[in-house]
C-alpha cells in the first residue's frame, strides 16, 4: 500500500509512540590519480571508455595490483573516523551480474574489512548518556566498518539521439577506488542523519581524500530505516533507500519513509524488508526489489590478491599526516578567540574558510569583529558573486586593514560597509580607498558642533517644536547633520553634542 503525498504528515501523538532507527551506508570515491587495481586514470569527464585496460575491462587472465595510495587514503579516513585499523584485512569477490560490471564480480571486502569500531560526533537534541566524554547536545554515532572496494562502470540510458531503444556503458569509472563507510543503527531522526552525513563529508574534505562531489557521484548515500514502538529494544524491519544523491533528498526520503512505516505499524500491518528508491517526480519512495529477490553475492576471498597488511609503523606514519579535524578546530577557535559556538561552527565549515578567518585575526583584527565580518559581509558578498573563499577579491590582510580603521574610529560601521563594497570591486586596500574617497570619519567635536549650530539655525520651526516637547525631532536633526557631513560625522558624537546644543526640551 502506498501513501498519498498528504499522508506524509504524521500526528504528534504517533511521533511520541514510534521511534525511527536509521543507519547510513556511504560510498566515497578516493581521489587517487589512478584506479585501485590498474594504472588507468580516474579523471572525471573524459570521453567514454578512454580510461580502460584489460584489468578494469575484466578481460580473462588480467591480474589486479593494489594501489598503495588508495590504501593510504582509506587508512587516513579510518583513523580520522576513530576506527581501529586491522593489521590484516582481505579482499573478497562479490558476485553479481550487471552490464557495467564486466568481470561479473566486484572486488570488495567482506568478513575482514580494513577498519572497524569508529564513531562520529553529531549534534543531537536528544543527547546521549553512554559513551565517552561528550559536550551537551552531542551524540556519538558508531561506525561499524570502513572497507575498500572498486567502483563499477556507468550505464547511460539517455542523453543520446538514439537512446529511446539503446543503453550505453562507460567503463571509465570501473575500478575507481571507493571507501564504504557503514554506520551503526544509531541515528534517530532525518535531522540526525543529515547532520551525520554533513560531518562525515566535512571530515573527508578536511582529509582531502575525496572531492566529495555528490553531483558527480563521488559521495553516494544509501539509507536504512526502520520504525519501532518507543521503548522496544528489538529493531524493526528495515527498508533500504538507494541512491540518495543530495542532502535534501536524503532528508525528504527519510521523512517520507518514516511516515509510511509508522502508518503501516499503526494500522497493524507489516513493513516488508526491501530496497526502495526515492522517486523525485512523485516525492516518495517506491519499491525496487523485495528481499525475496535479494542477491546472494556468494562472497569468497579474492584469489588474485594477497591479504592486505597495514603495519603499525605505516599506520603511525599516516596518523601523523592527519590535519586538525573540524571538531578540534572548532573547540580551539572557541577558546582561542572567545567565539560563540555557532560562529566557530560556521567558520570551520571548510579549512579554507577557517584559514581565512585565522589570518584576519592574526593580522591584528579584533576576533569577534573579524568573525562578524567574515560570516556576514564577506560570505554574503562571495555567495552573491558565486565565488569560493579562495577566490575572495579581498585578502584576509586587506580585511584586517579595514577592521583596523573601524577599531580606531576612522570609519563608522556604515562607512566601512561602503569601503568594503569598493574593496570587493577593486581589491584595493581600505586605506587607499578612504584616502581616494576622502571618507574618513569626522570625530572632531568643534567641527561637528559648528555643523550642528548651522543646522539648528537653518531650521527654526523644528527647533520650536522640539522645545515645546516633540523630542522625537532629535532624529531629524541627526539626519540633517549627517547629510551636511556626507555621513562622515561620528553618529555617537553627533547625538551627544546635539543634546547639548538643543538644550533641555
Ligand atoms: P544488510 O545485511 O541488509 O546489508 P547490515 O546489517 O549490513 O544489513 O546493515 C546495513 C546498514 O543498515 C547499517 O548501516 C546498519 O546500521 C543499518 N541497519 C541494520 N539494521 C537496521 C534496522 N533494523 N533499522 C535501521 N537500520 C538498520
Ligand atoms: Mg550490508
Ligand atoms: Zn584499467
Amino acid at each position: 500500500m502506498e501513501l498519498t503525498r498528504d499522508a506524509l504528515e504524521i500526528p504528534e501523538t504517533l511521533k511520541g509512540k514510534y521511534e525511527p532507527v536509521i543507519g547510513l551506508e556511504v560510498h566515497v570515491q578516493l581521489r587517487t590519480r589512478s584506479k585501485i587495481f590498474c594504472g588507468c586514470s580516474t579523471r572525471f569527464g573524459d570521453p567514454p571508455n578512454t580510461n580502460s585496460c584489460p584489468v578494469c575491462l575484466g578481460l580473462p587472465g588480467a591480474l589486479p595490483v593494489l594501489n598503495r595510495e588508495a590504501v593510504a587514503m582509506a587508512v587516513k579516513a579510518a583513523l580520522a573516523l576513530n576506527c581501529r585499523v586491522n593489521s590484516f584485512s582481505r579482499f573478497a569477490r562479490k558476485n553479481y551480474f550487471y552490464p557495467d560490471l564486466p568481470k561479473g564480480y566486484q572486488i570488495s571486502q567482506f568478513d575482514q574489512p580494513l577498519a572497524e569500531h569508529g564513531w562520529i560526533e553529531i549534534r543531537s537534541e536528544e543527547g546521549q548518556a553512554e559513551g565517552g566524554p561528550q559536550e551537551k547536545g552531542t551524540k556519538r554515532i558508531g561506525i561499524t566498518r570502513l572497507h575498500m572496494e572498486e567502483d563499477a562502470g556507468k550505464s547511460i540510458h539517455d542523453g543520446f539521439p538514439d537512446s529511446q531503444d539503446k543503453s550505453y556503458v562507460d567503463l571509465n569509472r570501473s575500478g575507481t577506488p571507493l571507501a564504504e563507510i557503514v554506520s551503526e543503527p544509531d541515528l534517530r531522526s532525518s535531522a540526525e542523519a543529515y547532520d551525520y552525513l554533513t560531518r562525515l563529508k566535512q571530515i573527508l574534505e578536511y582529509l582531502d581524500v575525496s572531492d566529495c562531489n555528490m553531483e558527480e557521484g563521488s559521495l553516494r548515500c544509501d539509507a536504512n530505516v526502520s520504525v519501532r514502538p518507543r521503548g522496544q529494544q528489538e529493531l524493526g524491519v528495515k527498508a533500504e533507500i538507494k541512491n540518495l544523491n543530495s542532502f535534501r533528498y536524503l532528508q525528504k526520503a527519510l521523512d517520507y519513509e518514516i511516515a509510511r512505516q509508522t502508518q503501516l505499524l499503526e494500522r497493524g500491518e507489516k513493513v516488508v524488508q526491501e530496497t526502495r528508491l526515492w522517486n523525485l517526480e512523485q516525492q516518495k519512495t517506491v519499491s525496487m526489489r523485495s528481499k525475496e529477490y535479494a542477491h546472494d553475492y556468494r562472497y569468497f576471498p579474492e584469489p588474485d590478491l594477497l591479504p592486505l597488511a597495514v603495519s603499525d609503523a605505516w599506520q603511525k606514519e599516516i596518523q601523523q599526516t592527519l590535519p586538525e579535524l573540524p571538531d578540534a578546530k572548532r573547540r580551539r577557535m572557541v577558546s582561542q578567540y572567545k567565539l560563540r559556538e555557532y560562529d566557530a561552527e560556521v567558520l570551520t565549515a571548510s579549512q579554507a574558510l577557517a584559514g581565512y578567518y585565522e589570518k584576519v585575526a592574526a593580522a591584528g583584527a579584533d576576533p569577534k569583529l573579524a568573525a562578524n565580518w567574515v560570516m556576514g559581509n564577506l560570505l554574503g558578498a562571495l555567495k552573491a558573486a558565486g565565488k569560493q573563499i579562495g577566490e575572495s577579491p579581498v585578502s584576509p590582510e586587506a580585511l584586517a586593514g579595514l577592521l583596523a580603521l573601524i577599531q580606531d574610529k576612522t570609519l563608522s560601521g556604515k562607512m566601512a560597509k561602503s569601503v568594503f563594497e569598493e574593496m570587493l570591486s577593486t581589491s584595493e586596500s581600505a586605506k587607499t580607498i578612504v584616502g581616494r574617497m576622502g571618507l574618513s570619519q569626522i570625530t572632531d567635536s568643534d567641527q561637528i558642533r559648528d555643523t550642528i549650530r548651522n543646522v539648528i539655525a537653518a531650521n527654526p520651526k523644528q527647533l520650536a517644536q522640539y522645545k515645546s516637547g516633540k523630542t522625537s525631532l532629535i532624529g531629524f536633526f541627526v539626519g540633517q547633520v549627517m547629510k551636511e557631513t556626507k555621513g562622515q560625522a561620528n553618529p555617537q558624537k553627533v547625538n551627544e553634542l546635539l543634546k547639548e546644543e538643543l538644550g533641555g526640551a
